[in-house]
């Protein structure tokens, strides 16, 4: 019960790659990239079994982007055409690949990093993936003309390699929807029903994790302007909980997510973030212990997931270690008193 997880990503070592940033350049090329990435999963294994995390990740230390390292390996986009787009409904502007053609996936992206992660562990492993509907406000389009169209282009090659990662041997797939915060018609109207394709038949856990964004300063000031309760899951739970996916993530630590809207997921196994990705402070035990003690007038434990509230990717390697000892710990202070 309260099995503990985190939302996927976790810091590069600075000697592999620049550190907080969300897309620091690597440090190293070629076999010595490779060799780095193998290193630093394998030491974020460690840790996190160390840690007594239950439901380990890759750390994502893979990818330098948690959308465009899957987006490599896809044909049908033009890399080197970038175009300047607001994403996020404009809370930034990024330059971006361009669809330029039908997409498709000539080889498996991710599944040579899985299989290798696969073999350091004995404890269950989620793989993450970037959501269609992320893709889609992630990457310039000049051929599909339409987002739902695109939408389920991606679902279909993300299936594809989803499979593939479940034969050999995840026990989780999650697929990352920072977008379905953001977009709340088209969520209903067509980002759920692609989601569902992107999970279709996968013989595991299906998870969605959808969040208000790493703790970088575009998100920090978007927050600002969201008043003093974030009602926006309340726009798409609904819809969720009469979906297929088996596990919903949302923000709990250090936010103004009212924790009743759990009330809307009855059915839902939910991953309830009791660690921000704030870099500048680690929650105590206590504190995550009060976060997931506070789901539970909500939500009976054994439907609780404690998690992180996003990816650490940008914050400093020690505090994110610090925070995954505190996630486990404060998860077994509450598991003590059931
Ligand atoms: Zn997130």
């Amino acid at each position: 019960m309260l099995e503990t997880t985190i939302a996927g990503s976790l810091p590069r070592p600075d000697w592999l790659a620049e550190p907080e940033k969300l897309k620091g350049d690597w440090k190293l090329s070629g076999e010595a990239l490779r060799a780095g990435q193998r290193r630093a999963a394998e030491e974020w294994i460690r840790h996190q079994e160390a840690a007594g995390i239950d439901i380990l990740t890759d750390g994502e230390v893979f990818r330098r982007h948690f959308v465009h390292t899957f987006l490599e390996g896809i044909d049908g986009i033009d890399q080197q055409r970038r175009t300047r787009m607001g994403i996020r409904d404009n809370r930034y502007e990024l330059e971006v690949p361009t669809v330029t053609g039908p997409v498709s996936r000539p080889r498996p992206v991710h599944l040579e990093d899985f299989e290798y992660v696969r073999s350091l562990t004995q404890r269950r492993l989620k793989f993450t993936l970037p959501g269609p509907m992320t893709i889609c406000d992630t990457i310039a389009d000049e051929y599909y003309g339409s987002r739902p169209k695109m939408a389920m282009a991606f679902a279909q090659l993300l299936n594809d390699e989803a499979r593939e990662l479940v034969a050999a041997g995840a026990d989780v797939i999650q697929f990352d929807e920072p977008a379905f915060n953001v977009f709340f018609d088209d969520v209903n109207d067509w980002g759920i029903e692609a989601l569902e394709m992107a999970a279709d038949g996968l013989d595991c856990i299906r998870a969605v994790h959808i969040c208000y964004g790493y703790g970088i300063e575009e998100n920090l000031r978007w927050k600002e302007t969201l008043g003093d309760e974030w009602r926006q899951y309340e726009r798409i739970f609904p819809a969720l909980n009469a979906s297929s996916i088996d596990q919903v993530s949302l923000e709990c630590a250090d936010s103004h997510v009212p924790h009743e809207v759990m009330s809307l997921l009855p059915d839902k196994t939910i991953m309830v973030g009791a660690v921000a990705v704030t870099p500048d402070r680690v929650e105590t035990p206590q504190e995550v212990a009060e976060t997931i003690r506070s789901a539970m007038r909500y939500v009976e434990p054994e439907r609780i997931l404690p998690c992180t509230n996003c990816g650490m990717t940008p914050i400093p390697y020690d505090i994110a270690l610090g925070k995954l000892r505190s996630l486990a710990a404060g998860a077994a202070l509450v598991r003590e008193t059931l």
